[in-house]
């Protein structure tokens, strides 16, 4: 096999969810593109870092210092929204969420050797005090909305950032924290949810008329 080749396959083998079989058929089919569009793919492969950088507020990615949502003045900037990657926001931001986030860019897995170092959590911490001193009162209004997945990972994170924040000496009356109610899913049906499932949909049942 041409090197170029080989190369190109051993590159797309690294990606998640593509194998041997996959990287070749990519290759192959990347060899019968225009000249013109290889180089405009290589291109947003090189821009892609260079050309982004993470929030210096939120740590989501973006091309500035301060990324839109930070930058926004009609975001409520009391109110975060913690998750664990740039694409959960995204998503988030697809419901119309009016607050900020913070990007913690990965979570707590302690079998694939992430702990809370890896993690912008002490970041999270500091950023809470500093929103509680600037707003000068005790109830200034701060909300952490714990945003990670339901998985037993996801869980513990959530659990060990309420933690570091409480431990950090701030209190319930100067930021509440929140975790996304938990539940059915939309079509989901009562009869086949696992009892976890069920009784956190009761936990987090709300107001309905
Ligand atoms: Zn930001």
């Amino acid at each position: 096999m041409p090197k170029p080749i080989a190369d190109l396959i051993e590159s797309f083998e690294r990606l998640p969810g593509i194998g041997p079989k996959s990287s070749q058929r990519l290759t192959f089919y990347l060899l019968h593109f225009p000249q013109e569009e290889l180089e405009k793919f290589a291109k947003s492969l090189i821009g892609l870092k260079t050309g982004t950088k993470l929030c210096s507020i939120c740590k989501n990615v973006t091309e500035n210092d301060i990324c839109s949502v930070c930058d926004d003045p009609a975001r409520d900037k009391k109110t975060i929204a913690v998750v664990a990657s740039a694409l959960d926001a995204f998503a988030l931001e697809k419901t119309g969420f009016k607050g900020v986030y913070h990007v913690l860019h990965g979570i707590i897995d302690p079998l694939n050797n992430v702990g809370p170092e890896e993690l912008f959590i002490k970041e999270l911490v500091s950023r809470v005090k500093s929103l509680i001193s600037e707003s000068g009162e005790e109830d200034g209004g701060v909300e952490v909305i714990l945003s990670t997945n339901t998985s037993m990972e996801g869980e513990s994170t959530a659990m060990y950032i309420s933690k570091i924040i409480r431990d950090g000496g701030i209190g319930e009356e100067k930021a509440k924290i929140t975790r996304i109610a938990r539940g059915l899913p939309v079509g989901g049906d009562i009869e086949y949810a696992d009892d976890i499932t069920l009784s956190r949909a009761l936990d987090g049942r709300s107001k309905f008329a």
